[in-house]
């Protein structure tokens, strides 16, 4: 009988584009996200949010895979304790496509 694990939680792997390691949720959220993998304090993270960039508390405990909950970084609580991590971005003059379906 299979394991039903319908708890969003985010993945590990790779950005199609730059083959940055990346944090990737598919459920749980309205659009698929795709997250840096460093772990930041709510400060930096807030440093590094923008109009199109969200932070993200990362919920994981030893028994239960990451999850991406959305910050809004004014708004969040300074002193969380949870690691916090940040909408992956390209770097500079990466491809805009590589491999891609369209
Ligand atoms: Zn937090
Ligand atoms: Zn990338």
């Amino acid at each position: 009988m299979a394991w039903k694990t319908s708890a969003p939680h985010a993945t590990n792997s790779v950005c199609p584009r730059c083959d940055a390691p990346v944090l990737i949720q598919r459920d749980g959220l309205p659009f698929v996200v795709t997250a840096d993998t460093e772990r930041l304090t709510p400060e930096q993270a807030r440093k590094l949010t923008g109009p199109n960039r969200l932070a993200w508390c990362l919920r994981e405990t030893k028994w239960s895979p990451a999850r991406l909950l959305e910050v809004l970084a004014p708004f969040h609580n300074r002193e969380c304790p949870w690691p916090h991590v940040v909408d992956h971005q390209c770097p500079e003059g990466t491809p805009a496509v590589k491999g891609a379906l369209w």
